[in-house]
């Protein structure tokens, strides 16, 4: 059973790294992609099958799922990456354990993460999620691109937090290479004030060659190596 998941794992491992190389080709890039693994809703057996086929970055989205997974996997050489909706008040727990925050979208918690990271004693790195939703939309995550210059500001200015750059999705219901080439241009301003913010998170199971195109340095991929992800989310 557990063999049969390691070929499947190690198999579709390998197309998307493929696919990430091709990707990489046709936009005469290095292939210096980051690939993150999304292991949300799938358990801490799958993440160990992934450290043992060479996946150092894991992301995952809910606080408590990722809090209890990070414990299962203790002793594993792994990075994770918190990329989901974070709430203030567990803004410092998560601070406890990721490696990475990809979705600091609001000032508000700029504080309660800088305090979590302070308490653990090493700095944490974060990336502001950025929205490409059209303005007036429901947004689904993400600062207003209006406002992310104040939270970048926000965020250099704390001891514990380091400024690596920025995460999007693109949006339903439009085509992603357009939504990434506006994230590319948010990206050139926000490295204008903040050179040392470069990295770009972008690109999912469905459009990861755009985001690699528009100059993504991490794409985020679940369900293209784990499978589909149970209805109920
Ligand atoms: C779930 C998730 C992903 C992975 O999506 P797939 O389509 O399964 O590759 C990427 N980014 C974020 C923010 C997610 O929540």
């Amino acid at each position: 059973m557990s063999l049969d998941r390691a070929d499947q794992l190690a198999r579709r491992l390998g197309e998307v790294r493929a696919r990430i190389a091709r990707a990489c080709a046709a936009a005469g890039r290095a292939d210096d992609v980051t690939l993150v693994v999304v292991t949300k809703y799938f358990p801490a057996s799958d993440v160990r099958l992934l450290a043992d086929l060479g996946v150092r970055d894991v992301g995952e989205n809910r606080h408590q799922e990722a809090e209890a997974k990070v414990a299962d996997c203790a002793g594993l050489d792994l990075r994770w990456h918190f990329i989901g909706a974070l709430q203030s008040n567990k803004a410092a727990a998560v601070a406890a354990y990721a490696d990475l925050v990809e979705s600091l979208d609001r000032t508000k918690l700029v504080a309660a993460l800088d305090r979590g990271a302070s308490q653990r004693g090493r700095p944490l790195d974060v990336l502001l999620q950025v929205s490409l939703d059209p303005p007036g939309s429901e947004h689904r995550a993400g600062v207003d691109p209006a406002d992310l210059a104040a939270l970048a500001d926000a965020v250099a200015a704390t001891s514990s937090l380091r400024l690596r750059g920025l995460m999007a999705v693109a949006p339903l219901g439009e085509e992603p290479a357009g939504a990434f080439a506006r994230l590319a241009e948010i990206r050139a301003g926000l490295v204008l004030r903040h050179p040392q913010a470069t990295w770009l998170s972008a690109g999912m199971s469905g459009d990861l060659e755009e985001a690699v195109a528009a100059g993504a340095t991490h794409v985020r991929v679940g369900s293209a190596i784990l499978g589909s992800r149970p209805a109920v989310q």
